[in-house]
């Protein structure tokens, strides 16, 4: 496996295997790897010849510089984790590395990031742009892969791909959970173990809003449910929202079960957690 800090490095070493016909797979995490960052790797290793996987906190996207300096980081259990499935290189550059200068570029993708997370984290979906634009430049990679656990930043990334015709495939993995449905996340890990314990009530809420949903409950009456069952659990709840994955809108009513998804965001011991459900017809 290499360990990759420049971008012009990087660069150089992909330009063989490209120039050999290596297809390349790249895989965006901020580190702290855990399960769910291992199933995008092992995909990726399945339907590309060589897997890049970034190792990057990208500054520009957290809007609460708290949240940015709390951000979990263990570089070497990642590198530990990323030995053993294989990956082939690891790209891991330092802030300066990647903006050497405070980035001017800004995006917007309105209506997209009106909603949910964009609502509650200014800037967020720009930074997100700009970082993900700027690795799909230096890897170029023919396939990239993100998790439905981020559904809004897939969803987010898919028409940035449209509109700028990236030449990528993208691939959207399901979401990996723990033994008692909690969705594996880097921030799991500040949480303490009564913590981890609180914060699994987000997915039974949406397993619990589906089932509503479908035996016909009206949506304000779920959402009433979930707010009382985070508070009996010591969850802050941000929001619970019905949305439709086609137009990604807001949805009041219930119209079926096609593109329709659950998303869910909350505090447990002040961390921040969101997670979703895609309804199945
Ligand atoms: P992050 O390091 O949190 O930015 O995540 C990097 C990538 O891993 C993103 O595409 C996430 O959606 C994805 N990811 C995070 N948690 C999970 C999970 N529990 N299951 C599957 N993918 C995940």
């Amino acid at each position: 496996m290499l360990f990759i800090k420049k971008i012009e490095d990087l660069k150089a070493v992909l330009t063989t295997k490209r120039g050999v016909g290596k297809t390349v797979g790249l895989v965006p995490t901020m580190g702290a790897l855990h399960q769910g960052h291992l199933s995008l790797m092992e995909r990726s290793s399945q339907e590309n010849d060589c897997t890049v996987v970034s190792i990057f906190v990208n500054p520009i996207q957290f809007n609460n510089s708290q949240d940015l300096d709390n951000y979990p980081s263990n570089m070497v259990a990642d590198v530990k984790m990323l030995e053993a499935a294989k990956v082939d290189i690891v790209f891991a550059p330092a802030r300066q590395e990647v903006y050497p200068k405070s980035p001017l570029t800004r995006m917007t993708f309105s209506p997209l990031d009106s909603i949910l997370e964009g609502a509650f984290r200014d800037n967020h979906f720009s930074g997100v742009g700009v970082v993900v634009s700027k690795l799909f430049n230096i890897v170029g990679p023919n396939k990239a892969y993100f998790g439905q656990k981020d559904l809004q930043q897939y969803l987010i990334i898919k028409q940035l791909v449209t509109d700028l015709n990236f030449p990528i495939e993208l691939v959207c993995a399901p979401i990996v959970r723990d033994d008692n449905g909690l969705a594996l996340s880097s921030r799991n890990q500040r949480l303490s173990d009564k913590g981890i314990k609180q914060a699994t009530v987000l997915s039974r809420i949406l397993k619990m809003a589906e089932q509503k949903a479908k035996e016909g409950v009206p949506l304000t009456q779920i959402k009433k449910d979930a707010a009382e069952l985070c508070t009996d659990n010591n969850v802050q709840l941000e929001y619970i929202e019905f949305i439709d994955t086609g137009e990604f809108c807001l949805l009041k009513e219930y119209k079926g079960y096609h593109n329709l998804a659950i998303c869910i965001a909350g505090y447990v011991e002040d961390i921040r957690l969101i997670d979703n459900i895609l309804i199945q017809e």
